[in-house]
């Protein structure tokens, strides 16, 4: 398939990074200045997941998992400027952030077959205009050609602690040793494992944003953005 990362006026702004790096917020601030589709891959990931444990499919099960995935219709609807994921019609929702999934979602990350699945979908998204997609492996594998790359990074500490609060939010309790090592699990998978792992794209920029607030985060990527864009003569703000 062709990369339409920057073709037909569709721009695709590319964000990976770890665990709880960020990620997520910022990409939504960065997509809302922009006035782009936000797409958070990782929920698909948790998505599949979810679906596999609630069938109690064993995760472990590589040709359970791919049967699975093959059985059931993904398709995807734009809320809030933002992509969400339904399988067979349904949106899980927050279900897929439980730590049960978040437990199980590096094994089923890891297949090739289920990667190979979602990244036909998460590049076919391109469809629907241009986007923020935030991931783990957005700018290596999914949209390598796109010229808007970044890596985020803050230190393990941090991490836990931004993950911690997101749970509390959710009204689950968690200790602050127990998400880092949590998290530092599924670093490890991720960046471990054969298929696409994480790894910092070529031509990322990379942003250490523990001292950083989103807002102040965003607008760096957003800053960086425009001045890639004026270099290129192709950018212009909210558009390609
Ligand atoms: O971003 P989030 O932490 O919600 O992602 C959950 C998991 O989904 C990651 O730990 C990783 O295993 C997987 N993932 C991935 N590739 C992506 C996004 C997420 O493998 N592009």
């Amino acid at each position: 398939m062709s990369n339409p990362s920057t073709t037909d006026n569709v721009v695709v702004v590319a964000v990976d990074g770890p665990a709880a790096s960020g990620k997520s917020t910022v990409s939504r601030a960065l997509a809302r200045m922009l006035g782009y589709n936000y797409v958070d891959t990782g929920a698909m990931y948790r998505a599949i997941t979810w679906k596999a444990l609630e069938e109690g499919i064993d995760v472990e099960d590589p040709i359970a998992v791919i049967a699975m995935i093959h059985r059931i219709k993904i398709t995807f609807e734009i809320v809030d400027h933002q992509a969400r994921m339904l399988i067979d019609g349904f949106y899980p929702g927050d279900a897929v952030r439980k730590p049960h999934v978040t437990e199980k979602v590096s094994t089923i990350a890891a297949m090739p077959e289920v990667r190979h699945v979602l990244v036909q979908h998460q590049r076919s998204l391109t469809k629907l205009g241009s986007l923020v997609m935030e991931g783990r492996d957005i700018g290596t594998v999914v949209f390598p050609n796109t010229p808007y790359k970044f890596y985020l990074e803050a230190s393990p500490e941090v991490r836990a602690r931004r993950r911690k609060r997101d749970l509390e939010a959710m009204k689950i309790d968690a200790s602050q040793e127990g998400v880092k090592e949590s998290l530092q699990r599924r670093d490890k998978k991720d960046t471990g494992r054969s298929t696409s792992p994480l790894q910092i794209a070529l031509g990322a920029t990379v942003i250490e944003n523990s001292n950083l607030s989103v807002e102040e985060n965003a607008k760096v990527l957003l800053d960086h953005i425009r001045q890639q864009g004026q270099r290129r003569g192709s950018f212009g703000v909210g558009g390609a």
